[in-house]
This record gives C-alpha cells, structure tokens and sequence, in this order.
C-alpha cells in the first residue's frame, strides 16, 4: 500500500570506492531509512554500516549550508565566522587569488583536492578544468598519499594513467592479495561491493585466496592462508615469487607475447632475487614464496590485488609495476580471470589523452627537495615545505576542493603550522574542519542528495561493467548550490580561460556549464560511450542499475603506448630496483633487533577523516587504538589498554594499546582519519570522540622514490608507556 508522501529513492552510495545500490525511503523530504538495493545487480543489496550515516550527514546541524568568511586572525580558535551571500563569498574567494596571482605570478596559488571529490561528477567535471586552468605548478591531491604508483605503473607500462588493470575476482581462482582488505573496503582501484561474499565464492569454486599483509585482517580471516611481511618489502616478495616462475619455466605470457616488450630483461632481473636471498627482509620463508609461486603460477586463472599497503611505501612503484610483471609473465593480464581493463560507460582514457592527462613524470619538479611531477601535479608530501620555504615561487594563496590534508597528510602537524603563513585561502567543503578552519571563505556545496548521482570515477575501476544515474532524491533548497556550479562561478571570476594553459580549457569550461551542466555531460559522454545505447534518459528508466556485462579483453587495442606495445621494463624501475639490490646487500632491509615500524589501518565504520561527525558510526568502544601483538608489548611493560606514546622523527601522540594477535612482530598499527581533538572547528559528535591523528607521526620525508608518493607504511617508531599524572590528594581524599 502507497502510503501519502512516502517514496523510495534509488541510487548509488556515494561514500566509498564500492558504489553500493541504496534505497533510501522517504516521507516527502525527510529521510526515515537506508537500505541496500536488493535489485541492483552489481551490489545486489550489499551495504555496509555506513551507508546510513548518508543520513547523518545530510541532517547534520554541523554541515555547512551557506558559505562562511572568517574574521579575524588565521588560526585564531575563537575567530568569529560570518554567513555571507553567495555572490560576496565567491567575490571575496576569487578577488584574493587575482591578488595574489597578480602579485606573485600564477604558481602562487597552490590546488588540493580530496577523495570525496572523486565521487562527485560535478566536481571532476568542472574542479579539473578550473585547476587545470589556474596553470599553477603547485598541484597537489589525495592520490599521492594513495594511488600514485600505481598511475605512474600503468604510464610505464601501457602509455595512460588510466588504463588501470582490476581484478576480475568474479572469474579468477587463485587471488593474491598484498596489503589491501577488501572485507573492510569493499575494493579500493577494484569497486567490489560485497567483497567479501565475492572472496568465499573464489574457496567456494575451489580456488585459493592468499593474503600478505603485516596484519593478520579481516580478509585474511577469510582467506586460505595469511603470511605477516615486513612492511615496505613488498617489491622484494613479488621479485622472489618471479625468480621461482622464470627459473622453473613457469612463465607462460601466451599471446601477450606478441606485443609485450622488456620481457627478457625483467626475466633477468628475476633471476637475481631466489626467494633465499629475500625472505629475512620480507619476513617470508623461502620455501613459502616458492610454494605461493607455483601456486600462482600454475592456477587456471589468477591475479595479485595490491593496493594501499603496496602503494604507500618506499617502493611503491616498483612493487606496482611488479604485479604487471608478475600478470603479463603468468599470462594473466587481459584475460578472464586475471586482471583485466574495465570498459566503462564514459571511457577515461581518450579524456585524460586528449586534456594532456596521460602522464608524464618529472617535467618539472618541486623547489625544495626535487621531487618530481606526475601529470602536472606535484606529491603531497612535498606541500607543507613548499608552503614554508621562501625560495622564489611559495604559494600563497591555497584553494582545497572537499580536502582535508591536515588529518590526510604526513606530518600534518607542519602542513598545519605552513597553513598559517597563507595570505588567502578558499575551502569547497562542507564542514569546518581540522583544514577548513584556517580558510578565509568556505564554500560548502550541496548534501550529495540534492544533487544528480552518476559514479563517474569508480565505473572505471569497478570488476564489471554497470552504469546508474539518479536524480536528486531529496528537493535542493533555493539558495544551495552544487559542487560543480561552485567551481564553475569560481572559474568564471576567475577568469581562467585567459590563463596562459587554460584558454581552451577555460572557455570549454564556460561553455560547458552554461549549455550542458554535469547531466548534459553525462548524457554526452554515454552516448558517444563504448556501450550502445545508454543515455541518461535511459538509466532514469533503471534506477537499479543496469549490468552491461563481465569485463573483456582489450589488449592491444587500447594500448596508449608508441606502437601499442606493454613496456614490461621501464628504465626507471630496472634502476630502482638495482638500488635496492644494494639496501638488501647491506642489510638496509631487515629488520634491526627491537625495531618497531607503524602502519595504518582501514574501520568499516569510518572513511578517512570525514565520517566521524556520525554519532551511530563513532558509538562504542574507542577504536582508534594502536594494536601491538604482545612480545613487543610485554617488552615495553605495555599491558592491554595502557595508554602509550608512540613516537616518529615527526612528532609523537598517545592512544590507547590494543594487544593483539593481528599484529606482526615489529609492527604497531593505529587507523587512520582520527585526530579531531582540534580547536576551532565546528564537528560536535566528532570532537567528542577525536582520537589521534596517525599523521602527527607519519613523516613528509619518508616518500616512494620514484613517484615521490608518501610513504605511510613502515615508518619507524618507539612505543612506550605513557606517564600516568599523579594526583595531588585532595583534602577530601586526605582526610578519607
Ligand atoms: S561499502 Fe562503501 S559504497 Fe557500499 S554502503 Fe559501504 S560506504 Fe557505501
């Protein structure tokens, strides 16, 4: 029975990389519930405990509904912030940066952007031209504490950043999986909702799944078999398992063959790593990473699923280009089962093609430590000192887009401290939060359910071909704006399409927003897609979504590189891993007696750092812990619960242990995003439950050495008791 008022609206969770199908029941504009789409056939009803919290935000009385300008000092924990009109907060954005480009030249405004902008079409659509088109060297984002070895792997090897190989976990029957946990996830550069049931459904049809990991995690509960590794030896495994399959003839790359070049070299360099020579600095027995070769080696089908853990350390690059390697010997890449290029509905790749987004590395380099550009933007890691040092070319001015790179950055602490010397700062954002609070305007787009829903970036990397578009579900107010129609009128004031760089793009811009909008685009882009016939029209009439089907192979076609040839040994690469021939030699590898190293962790209830003004996701337990397993513990004379201080080069913080038996020895892990404890912003339930930031002890100088990518993993740390207070007695507990 139809109830009056009540209706149900269908659409995509925009929260994480899954893209789960939600149904969210409505009575007129007020959310009564959140349920998975049973109907969807990608997710199939999956949802995770934060699907909810989509509500939480939308009625959160924290969000930010009208833009804010601050007055008085940055920084000031007591400044007062003032509700403006939109056309004064966007004049007051806009007119700083033309001061300051107009003073300082153009790569005085510094760009970051965060990785909820990845789930906003608006926001790519129209944030990449408006950066592209403010022509500044000084680009930064999220990818580079994430993703970035991988894109520049996928450069070497197969001539575009996006043309990235995912998991065909539906089809394979041996899974390898380094440093990632989907159970946890649901797929990060593999949209996987539901990943857990799809890993039982691998064991289930009688293949195998493996789990590296210095974490004993929730996927490896459900895998055949878990082994610990050192953190940031990942390369070194993966050069093991391949001297184990060229030396035993097991390398059998079949038609990939015919249009691969460099495998003779990689062949060689295998053979300088037998599993005997790696597995003190992995961690891994040599008997195991020859068995997990052959095993990998001679499955019908099989794929290696790294992710954070493998991107985010010193070796980042070269452990990403490895699994190609690793793919393209066994034969596994391209074909069922094994890792595959999505053809999704909007193909990225002619995009990034055609907007010069490719890749390229090093065409120009930071100012203060040389570290090197990949596809015009430089690595986070590098922004608090590009901020802090007076060389000529400091950015002044920063613009973040839905970022927040205080919790997201390592050695946030300094970012935050170089955030102070800013002559203006504008924020797209919709809290006041541990970043946002330095920014001079704040401009806060509309709840995500105001605004059209169509998952632009995620369709690329998900294990199937799906395509769903929503309509707002909820009536947008009057006076709101989206993300995109923000960029826009900022763009528009800003006049970036006289930019030098950022004519054509700037005027496309305009054009754009004015004629189409991000729906007319989407429209635009479905129907010149790869997949006949969709338009938006058409999936207003599927609001489950429709499957178009398993992945398929598409190699050589769509290869981007000069003769559509995979580069299996990119010079950069060969030359890394020579370097860390050298660190192993001398033992630079292994690990030194008592030496402990932090990692981060992943929560189901949290996404980054952005989730935890939901009271329903932060209730329970504390669970920004750092886990130790209990040598390392009882060495230290750390019980279970013992608040501890946990130490880096950068800085130190205190947390609660968690004895655990998750942990490798030599490993300490506390999950990343928390750390809210701080003055002067407006997150209520948050600040309640802050935690501690994990990057007040990560380190901006601890980077990949090829993409300049933060090294998150491995960083070196003492753990030790912290000092309990003493209390005065009271006169009332005296005289007790
Ligand atoms: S797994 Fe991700 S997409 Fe799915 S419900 Fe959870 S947060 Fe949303």
């Amino acid at each position: 029975m139809t109830v009056p008022g009540r209706r149900t609206h269908y659409r995509h969770c925009h929260l994480c990389e899954a893209m789960c199908g939600i149904a969210i029941e409505l009575h007129g504009d007020r959310i009564t519930a959140i349920r998975g789409d049973d109907d969807d056939p990608f997710s199939q009803g999956h949802v995770c405990p934060k699907a909810v919290a989509i509500a939480d935000i939308h009625d959160d009385p924290d969000r930010l509904r009208r833009p804010v300008v601050r007055e008085g000092k940055r920084g000031d924990p007591d400044a007062r912030w003032r509700e403006v009109s939109w056309d004064e907060a966007l004049d007051r954005a806009a007119r700083g940066f033309i001061e300051v480009r107009r003073s300082y030249g153009r790569d005085a405004v510094a760009t970051y952007a965060g990785n909820p902008a990845a789930h906003n079409a608006g926001a790519i659509l129209f944030g990449l031209p408006l950066i592209l088109g403010l022509g500044t060297r000084h680009r930064y984002s999220a990818l580079s504490v994430d993703v970035l070895p991988r894109l520049v792997a996928s450069w070497f090897a197969f001539g575009n950043q996006a043309l990235i190989p995912i998991p065909d976990i539906d089809r394979t029957s041996f899974l390898l999986i380094l440093g990632a946990n989907p159970a946890v996830s649901n797929g990060s550069v593999m949209t996987a909702p539901g990943a857990s049931r799809r890993i039982r459904a691998i064991r289930d049809r009688g293949g195998r799944v493996v789990v590296i990991d210095p974490r004993r995690t929730e996927t490896a509960a459900l895998a055949d078999r878990h082994h610990f590794i050192r953190p940031g030896a990942d390369a070194l495994l993966l050069l093991g398992i391949l001297h184990v399959i060229v030396d035993e003839g097991l390398a059998r790359p079949g038609r990939l063959a015919a249009f691969t070049t460099g495998t003779d070299e990689v062949r060689r360099l295998a053979l300088r790593f037998p599993p005997a020579r790696v597995a003190e600095a992995t961690g891994i027995d040599a008997a195991a990473i020859a068995t997990l070769a052959r095993d990998f080696a001679r499955a019908p089908t099989a794929v290696c699923y790294g992710r954070v853990g493998t991107c985010n350390q010193e070796n980042g690059t070269v452990a990403s280009w490895l699994i190609d390697v690793l793919h393209v010997l066994t034969g596994n890449l391209d074909r069922a089962g094994g890792a595959m290029f999505p053809t999704p509905p909007i193909d990225p790749v002619p995009a990034a093609a055609r907007f010069g987004q490719a890749g390229s590395l090093g065409s120009f380099h930071s100012r203060v430590r040389g570290l090197p550009e990949f596809g015009g933007e430089l690595p986070a890691a590098a922004m608090a000192e590009e901020l802090e040092s007076d060389l000529p070319g400091r950015p002044r001015a920063l613009l973040t887009v839905a970022g927040n790179p205080v919790l997201s950055l390592p050695n946030g602490a300094r970012l935050e401290r170089a955030l102070g010397r800013l002559d203006h700062f504008v924020a797209v954002d919709i809290y006041r939060n541990e970043t946002t609070r330095w920014a001079d305007v704040i401009l806060p787009p509309m709840s995500p359910l105001h605004q059209d829903a169509y998952p632009l970036a995620m369709s690329t990397l998900a294990v199937r071909h799906v395509a769903r578009f929503a309509p707002p579900a909820i009536t947008p107010p009057p006076d709101g704006k989206g993300d995109w129609e923000i960029l826009l009128e900022l763009a528009t004031r800003l006049g970036t399409g006289r930019l030098p760089g950022g004519r054509m793009l700037g005027r496309a811009l305009a054009w754009a927003g004015r004629k189409l909008g991000p729906r007319g685009l989407i429209d635009l882009g479905l129907r010149t897609g790869p997949h006949r016939g969709l338009s938006v029209r058409r999936l207003l009439r599927a609001p489950h979504g429709l499957d178009l089907g398993p992945l398929q192979p598409r190699l050589p076609r769509a290869l981007a590189t000069p003769g559509r040839r995979v580069r299996l040994a990119p010079a950069a690469c060969l030359d890394e891993v020579r370097r860390l021939e050298a660190s192993l030699d001398a033992g630079e590898v292994s690990r030194r007696a008592g030496e402990l190293v932090l990692v981060s962790r992943r929560q189901l209830r949290s996404n980054n750092s952005w989730m935890h003004n939901s009271r329903r996701l932060v209730k329970g337990p504390e669970r920004c812990t750092l886990l130790i397993c209990d040598e390392d513990a009882t060495a230290r004379g750390i019980a279970d619960g013992d608040r501890v201080v946990i130490r880096s080069r950068t800085g130190e913080v205190e947390a609660p242990a968690a004895v655990s038996v998750e942990m490798m020895p030599g490993v300490v892990c506390l999950p990343h995003g928390w750390g809210h404890g701080r003055p002067g912003t407006d997150l209520s339930v948050a600040s309640e439950r802050p935690g501690v930031s994990v990057n007040d002890v990560t380190d901006d100088g601890f980077v990949d050495t090829i993409s300049g990518n933060a090294a998150l993993s491995g960083v070196p740390v003492t753990v030790e008791p912290a000092v309990v207070a003493t209390m005065e007695p009271t006169a009332a507990s005296a005289r007790a």
